[in-house]
Order: C-alpha cells, then structure tokens, then sequence
C-alpha cells in the first residue's frame, strides 16, 4: 500500500493542510483517549479533565443508567432485528416514546438509532419541490444536508437575525406552498439561543412551520431541563416540531421527534430514516428511559450545570478572553484569531491534563477558531479554575504571573 504516491493521497495532504493539521503534525489534540477521560477526576495520576463531551448531567458513569442497560441486555438481547413497522417492535420502544413525550411535553414521539440521521431523514422528507426551507446559517450540518435532500429552496438567513428573516418571509413567502424555519434551541458552537418568541411570531404572520432542534437545549435550558421553550417561559403547543438526541444530556444514542398526534403518527409509517432502519436496541431504550427517570427526580443536575456555567463565563470574562454571545448555559467558547493560536492553546492545556479540542474551519466561520468548552454538572470550580489557569499560562504567561500569583482560589 506504500509503494504508490497517488492522486488522492496528495489530495488527502492537501486537504489536511488546509484543515490546519500542518500547524502541528500529527501531534494534534483530537481523538483524545476516551477511557482516559473524566469531568469527575479526583486527582488520578494520568486521568484527563474533559470538557469536550457533551456529557451535561454528569450521568455518563451513572451506575442505575449502566445497570438499566446491563439488565435488558440479560432479558432482550442486543439488537431487534428489523426495521419496527415491519419487523415488529418491543414494549420498550413505545414506553421510551411515551417518557420522552412526556418529559419534553408533547402528544407523541418517534425515536430513531441516529441523532444526525433523525434531521436527516426529518428534513429531507418534510418538504419537496416548491417548498421552502429557511435555515439559520449556523445550524447543524445534520440540517442543511437534510435540506438538500429534499429538493426544496433552501434559503440561509444570518445566525438570529431576525430583521432579515422577516424581509426574505416578505418577499418571498407568497412564491412557495409551505415553508419551514429550522432552528436550534442553543447553539453547539457559540451557546447562544434564538429569540423563539419572535421566531413563533413570524411563523404564525407568514404560515409557515417551525422546527427546533433541542439537541444541546433538552437537559441544559429552562428551570427543569425541558429546553429552549421552558426558557422563554412558552410551552411546546408553540412549535410544530421538535428534534432532540439522546447522545447528549441523556447520554446514549440515537435522534427523536416530538410533535402533534397526527404528525408523529404520519411519520411512524413514512418517515424513510425510521421506516428503513433497524429500530432503537434495548439498551438504549432502557438507558434513556433510567436517565429520563434520573433527570426527572434530580433536579439538582440542571442547576449545578447552571452554576458550573456561569462560574466558567464569570472567570473566562474576568480574564478576558473572548466568549462571543454565549448565554453561559452548557456551551461556552473562548474565540481566538488564528486557527493556529486555538491548535496551539488546545496542546497545551492536553499536555497540562485538560481536553479541549479546538474548532477550527469546520463549523465555525473561518475567522472565528475557538475552543468550545462543554461544561456539566459533575465540574468542579477547581477543575473550571485550573483549566482557565492553564489557559492564560498557555496564551500569555506574563499575564499568568499577574493573574495568579495566590495559588488560594484553587
Ligand atoms: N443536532 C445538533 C445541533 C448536533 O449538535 C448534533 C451532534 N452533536 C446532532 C444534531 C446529531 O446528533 P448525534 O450526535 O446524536 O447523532
């Protein structure tokens, strides 16, 4: 396999140079060693303090959550053996249903093996021809893919700019048969949040349907967890439909879709990313139901998430890093100029103990390279201070000396 130097290798170099990976050669700080990593860390030798998974309830360790799954892999097996409408389903996969219907507070919901495929396969299958798809330019790849699918006109408004949207509404509302506006309830790279209040207004002024996808808002926003919709204080009957994941705050895997009975029962039988799919194994079933349960009882988790949060920002700020329009819920970035200063601050805080990969190029815009801190329950404020600490150590050690002369905060 080595004796040819071919096209698509040069090609693959090239690619690779432009995603910034010549800066550091392959001594990069992505695919950190998963089993090495812990929020919870109680000073363990090699361990590493991550605050790359989105892990927000810290329950990923959780044992009841580990046991749920352990005890319906003993009674069901691992896998179902066919797509559910055809292959038949478990009385599992509908209590699922039901207790996510019920968490989030919506008639029904469907779930699927894939978060990104759910968006895929939901968006793509939504609209067609003569259709019109408007999209905030910073949503999810899952979105804009599921978009292109469809073969409807897909027009990107600016990340919640709202002036602008409701210009595109008017001009071009009366050209097309139905139109839905894709949004997401706090955003994966910036944790800033849409002015949903204002996104139901126009909706409803230019009969159109929203979508909102609570993959990062579902455990993290509002009082309780219930997303971007307890947070402005409205309730799910607002929102056409809601896509959520349950890699995220319900630490498994695997898409849902929450809506009106009618929706979800026309989904059940059409939808191609459901109906074409294996359906959901019993682990995962029952895991998410155990975390579901957990997160329902333990309202304490959302509000050290919270605490943990803002404690995060409050020092980011004071030391003056830039954190863009974080809400300080969950998602917090520090933004730098170069995708080279964010690569080389990323290696060192690995090399201090602290998982941050940064994002550059993808997902972001070019000039705007970050590292993207998720934050989550089971931090500690001297795990959130020393990370900070070694972050100014790594981008300024002057300012460090300053900054941190007493060692008493830690
Ligand atoms: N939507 C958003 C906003 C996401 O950030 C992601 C992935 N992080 C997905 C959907 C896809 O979810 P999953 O990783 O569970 O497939």
């Amino acid at each position: 396999m080595d004796s040819v130097n071919s096209d698509l290798e040069e090609y693959a170099r090239r690619r690779l140079k432009l995603a910034g990976f010549s800066v550091i050669g392959y001594d990069h700080p992505y695919f950190a060693p998963l089993d090495r990593l812990r929020s919870d860390f109680r000073s363990r030798g090699d361990t590493l303090v991550s605050f790359a998974n989105y892990d927000y309830l810290g329950l990923s360790d959780d044992a009841r959550i580990r046991n749920a799954a352990t005890m319906a892999i003993a009674e069901f097996g691992v896998g179902v053996g066919g797509s559910r409408l055809v292959g038949g389903e478990r009385t599992c996969h509908r209590a699922l249903e039901y207790d996510l219907a019920a968490f989030i507070g919506v008639d029904d919901t469907i779930a699927m093996v894939s978060g990104y495929g759910t968006n895929l396969s939901l968006v793509g299958h939504l609209l067609t021809k003569g259709d019109m798809i408007l999209v905030d330019d910073l949503a999810h790849n899952s979105i804009v893919m599921g978009s292109r699918l469809s073969r409807a006109t897909i027009v990107e408004f600016p990340h919640n700019d709202m002036a602008r949207l409701e210009e595109i509404l008017k001009e071009k509302r009366s050209h097309f048969r139905r139109v839905l506006i894709v949004i997401e309830g706090l955003y994966s790279m910036d944790g800033d949040v849409p002015d949903l209040p204002k996104f139901i207004e126009l909706r409803d002024r230019y009969n159109a349907w929203l979508m909102i996808d609570e993959a990062h808002s579902i455990g993290v926003l509002g009082k309780t967890g219930r997303g971007v919709t307890e947070h402005f204080g409205l309730d799910m009957s607002n929102v056409d439909l809601v896509v959520g994941t349950m890699s995220k705050a319900f630490v498994s895997c695997g898409g849902f879709i929450g809506g009106k009975q009618v929706v979800i029962d026309w989904l059940r039988f059409t939808l191609p990313g459901f109906v074409y799919s294996v359906g959901l194994t019993p682990t995962i079933a029952a895991s998410v139901r155990e975390a579901l349960d957990i997160i329902s009882r333990e309202t304490w988790r959302v509000a050290k998430l919270r605490e943990n949060s803002r404690y995060f920002a409050d020092r980011a700020h004071a030391l003056g890093f830039n954190i863009g329009d974080a809400i300080s819920e969950g998602i917090i970035p520090i933004i730098f100029d170069t995708s080279e200063k964010a690569m080389l601050a990323a290696r060192a805080l690995l090399r201090v103990g602290y998982y941050v990969p940064p994002i550059v190029q993808l997902g972001v815009p070019k000039n705007k390279p970050r590292l993207r801190f998720f934050l989550n329950a089971s931090h500690t404020k001297a795990q959130i201070d020393g990370v900070l600490e070694a972050l100014v150590a790594a981008t300024d050690p002057a300012r460090q000396r300053a900054h941190f002369s007493s060692k008493a905060h830690l």
